[in-house]
């Protein structure tokens, strides 16, 4: 079965241009952080043009159809890099890739209109595709291929720096009088490879933004907008689960429960203001003193607590008592220091809420002794 390349670069024209209005929809719809759907969207609308010149090919001059044609499909590829350096928050390569494309033109318009050669231009187009889609692949991989997204994405694109790449050293086979729209299984697969390593492209960015989308999502739903920290629905997650895996692997977990001490009066003479970067302050400093895999969280007001797994009490006590006096020592900010109620699960059954509530009951006894201190209940 032979398949007509005209048609197929049309289709992966009409589909690419289908693709570019979906991402220029989420660009309007998607927050700004999540960037790079601009130059996605732009690199499908100019791929969208360039296949349709490119698939106009002795309809019109060769000069819009070839010439325009291909400069338009490098300038959509760059684009699609930039647009991907963008989405990681990295600088993107704007200048380099439009410097190198247009210092392609006047070869290309040569070898179109001056001494014609397909072999010539497919050599040129090649190479440059080969640069573009490598150094794209090389931006996502670096960035770690853990989704369906990142991988389709990768896969286009070394496919597509694979096919170029055949069709480099094949084009020294060919006649100048060659052209695309011949005939032939080599045509047909360069052809067909751009089309599925372009649509497979598109839909990969479109899930990556998606992906990006729900991490945001997810990470407001369970962080406090102020602090960072934890909200108190993730934090009590974190916990249960925490319980539950310390009672199959018969390990200890330990709560330490903190309120600031005198805070209303805090707010009262230097103002609110101040008493929010004491806040987020209190955070910076706790989370800097916490391992990795122990959680801290705002459970309301200016009352925290932290979840330190496969911790003893005795170990907890030690964390605290750091907290304590790393709180107290601050300076920039008005002074405040912290109580902090200790309380560990010890193997036994308890739930959650028995748990929290030996906490609450250690943090009570800690203002009752004056503050500024660290009580445990076992
Ligand atoms: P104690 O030592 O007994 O804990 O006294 P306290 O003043 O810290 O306790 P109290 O519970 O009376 O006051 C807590 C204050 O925390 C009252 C409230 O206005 C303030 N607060 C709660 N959330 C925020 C916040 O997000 N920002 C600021 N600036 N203040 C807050
Ligand atoms: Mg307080
Ligand atoms: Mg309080």
């Amino acid at each position: 079965m032979s398949i007509d390349p005209r048609t197929v670069i049309l289709l992966a024209g009409i589909m690419g241009g289908l693709m570019s209005v979906v991402l220029f929809f989420m660009r309007r719809n998607y927050p700004p952080t999540i960037r790079g759907l601009g130059e996605w969207a732009s690199a499908s609308a100019l791929i969208f043009v360039s296949t349709m010149l490119l698939g106009a090919r002795d309809a019109i001059p060769d000069l819009f159809s070839v010439v325009a044609g291909n400069m338009l499909l490098l300038a959509g590829l760059a684009l699609f890099h930039v647009g991907s350096q963008r989405f990681f928050g990295q600088p993107p390569w704007t200048r380099p890739w439009a410097g190198l494309i247009l210092a392609s033109l006047p070869a290309m318009v040569w070898y179109t209109n001056v001494e014609p050669h397909y072999g010539i231009r497919v050599l040129l187009m090649s190479l440059i595709m080969i640069l573009l889609t490598a150094a794209h692949a090389r931006t996502i991989v670096r960035h770690g291929i853990r989704s369906l997204a990142t991988f389709l994405c990768v896969a286009a694109l070394l496919a597509q720096t694979g096919a170029q790449t055949v069709r480099f050293f094949s084009a020294f086979g060919t006649t100048p009088e060659s052209s695309l729209f011949i005939l032939s299984p080599t045509q047909t697969y360069f052809v067909t490879t751009y089309a599925f390593c372009m649509l497979l492209l598109c839909i990969g960015v479109v899930l990556m933004a998606t992906d990006k989308l729900r991490a945001e999502f997810e990470h407001l739903a369970s962080h406090d907008s102020l602090t960072g920290a934890l909200t108190r629905r993730a934090l009590i997650e974190a916990c249960e689960q925490e319980l539950e895996r310390g009672r199959r692997k018969r390990r200890d977990m330990s709560l330490l429960m903190m309120d600031l001490d005198h805070f209303k009066g805090i707010n009262d003479s230097h103002g609110h203001l101040a008493g929010d970067r004491v806040l987020t302050g209190f955070v910076a400093r706790v989370t800097a003193l916490l391992r990795r895999p122990d959680r801290f969280g705002r459970f309301g007001g200016e009352e925290f607590v932290a979840l330190l797994p496969e911790t003893s009490l005795q170990e907890a006590l030690i964390v605290a008592e750091r907290i304590r006096a790393e709180v107290a020592a601050a300076s920039g900010l008005p002074l405040c220091t912290v109580s902090i109620g200790a309380a560990a699960s010890c193997h036994d059954d308890v739930s959650l809420d028995v748990l929290l509530a030996r906490a609450d009951a250690a943090l009570y006894q800690a203002k009752a002794a004056g503050r500024n201190c660290v009580k445990a209940t076992a």
